[in-house]
């Protein structure tokens, strides 16, 4: 890469259910940039029992959001690591203003940013999450009904048993929702008005909205795939 060319930061907005963690994986085979979740990275964290673990378990177990100052620098760290310098895929962050803005002050300058939004009705959110699985070992994601395993349960590439998450009931989506529409959504205007916004529709089929976004001129000129 040139000096003078920036690299790609491509932030997946939307509320849960709406195919972020999907497609995040999908861009990452396509495009060869890390996808990286800050949902995974906090049960991760969890899963060790660290110290940031501890601190943010309560609020994974409530639906609610992490602080914005561990989150954020959890994420900076991880930006800051060798596989991120060409790029990157941000799921689920920024989630919140001060994350978004945040964000900004780290790479606004040698980042071109592409927030993609998937809009998907609520009741299809339910549906989704409520059957979605994954597999703990390579995050896979599968969906009882729409996307099952070869094998029931168990991942088509690891042969692992596929797990699902302990906030994906409809109690804890409620919450998860109430989050989204009061501290997400006001994302939305923020990257429309710096021009970094690419809308679209997140129902129907994947590979329908995988040519969709990668229709974006940015990723258009990085995907190795020519789209029609
Ligand atoms: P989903 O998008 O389906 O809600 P995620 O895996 O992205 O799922 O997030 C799961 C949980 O992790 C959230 O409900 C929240 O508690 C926490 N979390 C993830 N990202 C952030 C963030 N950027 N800021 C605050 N909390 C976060």
């Amino acid at each position: 890469m040139s000096k003078t060319q920036k690299s790609i930061a491509i932030l997946l907005l939307g509320p849960p259910g709406s195919g972020k963690g999907t497609h995040g994986t999908l861009l990452q085979q396509h495009l060869l940039l890390p996808h990286i979740s800050t949902g995974d990275l906090l049960r991760e964290h969890v899963q060790k029992n660290t110290f940031l673990g501890k601190a943010a378990k309560a609020f994974l177990d409530k639906g609610s959001l992490v602080p914005d100052e561990l989150v954020s620098s959890m994420l900076l760290h991880r930006i800051s690591l060798p596989d991120a310098q060409g790029g990157y895929i941000l799921d689920g962050f920024p989630r919140t203003l001060p994350q978004a803005e945040s964000l900004d002050r780290e790479i606004g300058a040698s980042h071109e940013i592409v927030a993609l939004y998937f809009a998907v009705a609520e009741e299809i959110l339910v549906e989704r999450i409520t059957g979605r699985l994954s597999c703990p070992s390579c995050k896979q994601p599968y969906h009882r009904t729409f996307a099952p395993p070869k094998t029931p349960l168990l991942c088509d590439q690891c042969q692992v048993p596929l797990a699902s998450r302990k906030d994906d009931t409809p109690e804890l989506l409620r919450e998860r929702l109430l989050h989204y529409h009061s501290d997400t959504k006001p994302l939305l205007a923020y990257y429309h008005s710096k021009d970094q916004l690419f809308s679209f529709s997140g129902e129907g089929p994947r590979e329908i909205i995988l040519q969709k976004i990668l229709s974006h001129p940015l990723l258009a000129k990085i995907s190795p795939l020519s789209v029609q």
